[in-house]
């Protein structure tokens, strides 16, 4: 058993995606905390949050699994960017204290020529500034697929920032099957194999969701195009061990596909019929 759904949209309120998510048979879902491209955040309303965590204790939801901007790079090396990046963290996450107890998952972020080593200490650094004891969200290192000067496509280096972070109880891993395959983690001919890397490498007991992206491009490209499950080079038959793997059992699956809501719900329907 997994829980299913994809990415909704923020522009009608918290509520309301719930709503979508019945709509569409899931029983998760991501969104932005904020605009992925700007980082401009709305007011949130108690209220449409109270009426969000109803929705979802009477619908047996599994954890959410917020997205950050796309324009959070806490190791730039570019001073005002790690600045800019550490704001939007602190303040998405005194803003995920609105529904309590789910996962905040943001990409470790591009050393854009520092290098690996440099941009996993700044990253740890920004952690350590924003994670705080009292914090209830478990917040999710993202697996990259390496593209540029991508942190994160490598397991050890995940767990790098894993451990270097001073509150590490508050962090876990979201699984990106489109970017690990494009890092060169064979999840259709060795799952096994990966599964046992992972946990050699970070524990599987930090796995705490998964993307469920299919990729466009073969395995160990370092391209990060997602395409719609079963259409790309992952294909129908690797997702269906993926989704019934024991390791994956019990987690949020998010979509991240390039599909309007019927595509959503017919992917959604696909899965359910074959956990
Ligand atoms: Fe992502
Ligand atoms: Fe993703
Ligand atoms: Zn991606």
């Amino acid at each position: 058993m997994i829980y299913i759904g994809n990415h909704l949209s923020t522009s009608d309120g918290f509520l309301k995606m719930g709503e979508k998510a019945l709509e569409l048979g899931a029983d998760t879902f991501a969104f932005f905390t904020r605009n992925p491209r700007g980082g401009s955040a709305k007011e949130i309303k108690p209220d449409d949050a109270k009426a969000l965590i109803r929705l979802m204790e009477e619908n047996n939801f599994g954890k959410l699994v917020a997205h950050a901007p796309y324009t959070m790079n806490l190791c730039s090396a570019t001073e005002d960017t790690r600045k800019f990046g550490l704001e939007m963290l602190c303040d998405d996450l005194k803003r995920m204290e609105y529904l309590p107890g789910n996962y905040y998952n943001f990409h470790p972020g591009s050393h854009t020529g520092q290098g690996v080593e440099t941009g996993i200490e700044q990253i740890i650094e920004a952690l350590d500034k924003a994670l705080e004891s009292d914090l209830s969200t478990t917040v999710l290192l993202e697996t990259m697929a390496g593209k540029g000067s991508e942190v994160g496509s490598r397991f050890e280096e995940i767990k790098a920032i894993l451990d270097g972070v001073k509150h590490t109880e508050k962090m876990g891993v979201c699984l990106d099957t489109c970017h690990v395959y494009d890092a060169g983690y064979d999840i259709v001919g060795d799952l096994e194999g990966v599964v046992a890397e992972f946990d050699r490498v970070i524990g599987l007991e930090r796995l705490k969701a998964v993307h469920i992206n299919d990729s466009m491009n073969p395995m160990g490209s370092h391209k990060d195009r997602h395409q719609k499950i079963g259409q790309g080079s992952i294909g129908y038959e690797a997702f269906k061990r993926i989704i019934t793997h024991p390791a994956f059992a019990g987690k949020p699956f998010i979509l991240e596909t390039p599909n309007e809501d019927d595509g959503y719900k017919a992917e959604i329907a696909w899965v359910r019929a074959n956990m």
